[in-house]
């Protein structure tokens, strides 16, 4: 391994080298998606560049195994438990079960994900999976004295704890105006910080899904969830685990207290947070501003690949501000750029000297914190250089194990869609000027059985009075 990773710390707050537990391998976590409903295109930012990574850990050469849970029980709409269970929320707006809404929201943001190329973990494990896990863990905290059961509840007492705080930085009391905007006083907590663990009573008895306890049917917290899932995976040491900035308070503070307590030692080392993605109105969310898609902006005509794009041009600790008019510059640009590295005449000798001494510039940036928008400038000026088409196409090549933006091989795929297009709009206006001719003879069976024929074949046919036009169904 030549180039050591530097990286911004939450828990140090300071950028250091990042150095696994154990040489060359890399246990890493990532919070998985609410599967309540769509992912926004801001909670995707989230996930674009944890994807990057991960990807450039391996690209320096780490063994990655990289653990992510799906919360489809607990995630309440207050982050700090209170609230109706986001999961009901989205079963009730939608008429189904929870187990149909998180089935169908969990494929939505695999798809999402793969328009997005963004690499599926080597394992996503859903909550509803590791109830009894959960129990183990609130059983030992309650042994250990962590935990206390009142009004039905399990709570994890913070006052335990010399340093709850160790994540966030911030005050006790700033934490505390912030936890009491948003929260109804909870009249069983022994102090404010107190975060429940397993819940029996709460005033949305309408709960769908609830196992058995030995504190009585119920349902797990959300923070438990990333600890015990984890934990089974990755083992009692990790070495990083990411989030966006919103799950530093209260969920990662959480995770930490919870997991530290348990195991009796340090937990995870490095903390990697992601900073949000705004709109006009501040961050985007599901419930404020326009809820924008992935499939919002196909529907619109853009590549999603453009918006990994306009993600990577920004780096990953800065507040993003999202605008279609930066989308629309960066679609241009990605046009030219992977018709320049489309068109490149990859047959030819590589220089080596070259290849090396780019691949060492990128490598190096991303070991800068992540340094994407400097990756994506070292790929402008590989490409402005003079050196053999060859080592230009090696060179994109190998930078899109990280970038991800299918460099090579999005202007062939684009030119044999276009070329599949004009060979189905010859195809159809051929078949049109048939059965125009069918109707001139009368032959209406013939006429229909065209229409019917292209029909199967997805194409609908409209009878105008500027005369027929076709469109794909
Ligand atoms: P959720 O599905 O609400 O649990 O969120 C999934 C991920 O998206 C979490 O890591 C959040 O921190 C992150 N996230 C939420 N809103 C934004 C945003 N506006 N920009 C970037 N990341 C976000
Ligand atoms: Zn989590």
């Amino acid at each position: 391994m030549e180039n050591k990773l530097f990286l911004y710390n939450t828990l140090t707050r300071k950028v250091g080298q990042f150095i696994p537990n154990e040489e060359g391998k890399v246990a890493m976590y990532t919070c998985g998606p609410t599967v309540y409903h769509f992912a926004h295109i801001g909670n995707l930012r989230s996930y674009i560049m944890e994807d990057l990574l991960e990807k450039t850990l391996r690209y320096i050469g780490y063994d990655v195994k990289r653990v992510m849970n799906i919360t489809d029980v607990g995630h309440l709409s207050s982050d700090a438990d209170t609230g109706e269970d986001k999961m009901l929320k989205g079963a009730k707006r939608e008429h189904k079960t929870v187990l149909e809404i998180a089935e169908f929201y969990t494929n939505a943001f695999f798809s999402d994900c793969d328009k997005l190329n963004i690499k599926r973990p080597d394992v996503v494990e859903p909550a509803t999976n590791c109830i009894a896990e959960f129990i183990h863990m609130i059983t030992v905290l309650l042994e250990k004295g962590y935990a206390y059961e009142s009004g039905g509840n399990i709570y994890f007492d913070t006052s335990k704890l010399d340093e709850y705080y160790v994540l966030s930085g911030q005050s006790e009391n700033e934490l505390l105006v912030g936890v009491r905007e948003n929260v109804d006083e909870d009249a069983n907590k022994k102090n404010k910080s107190d975060f429940v663990l397993w819940f029996t009573k709460s005033k949305f008895d309408a709960q769908e899904l609830k196992w058995d306890s030995p504190w009585g049917m119920g349902y797990p917290g959300w923070h438990i969830e990333c600890s015990c899932i984890s934990m089974k995976h990755l083992g009692e040491y990790m070495d990083i685990h990411c989030g966006g900035v919103d799950n530093i308070f209260p969920h990662h503070t959480n995770e930490i207290a919870q997991s530290e307590a348990y195991l009796g030692h340090k937990w995870c080392n490095y903390w990697f947070h992601v900073h949000h993605l705004n709109d006009k109105l501040g961050k985007m969310s599901k419930s404020n501003g326009d809820f924008l898609t992935v499939s919002l902006l196909e529907s619109k005509g853009y590549d999603p690949i453009v918006y990994r794009l306009f993600c990577l041009q920004s780096h990953y600790r800065k507040p993003l501000e999202f605008s279609y008019e930066v989308l629309d510059n960066m679609s241009a640009a990605y046009d030219k750029l992977i018709k320049k590295i489309g068109t490149l005449d990859k047959n030819g000798a590589i220089d080596k000297e070259k290849f090396d001494y780019y691949r060492e510039k990128f490598e190096s940036a991303l070991c800068d914190d992540l340094n994407s928008s400097m990756a994506v400038t070292i790929l402008y000026d590989m490409l402005k250089e003079e050196m053999s088409d060859a080592t230009k196409h090696a060179l994109a090549e190998s930078f899109d194990k990280v970038l991800s933006l299918n460099l090579t091989t999005a202007h062939a795929s684009r030119e044999a869609d276009n070329t599949i297009d004009a060979a189905l709009e010859r195809y159809v206006l051929d078949k049109i000027e048939e059965r125009k001719a069918a109707k001139k003879q009368k032959d209406f069976a013939k006429a229909d059985a065209i229409r019917s024929e292209l029909l199967e074949k997805g194409i609908v046919l409209e009878d105008t009075r500027e005369g027929v036009k076709w469109k794909k169904a």
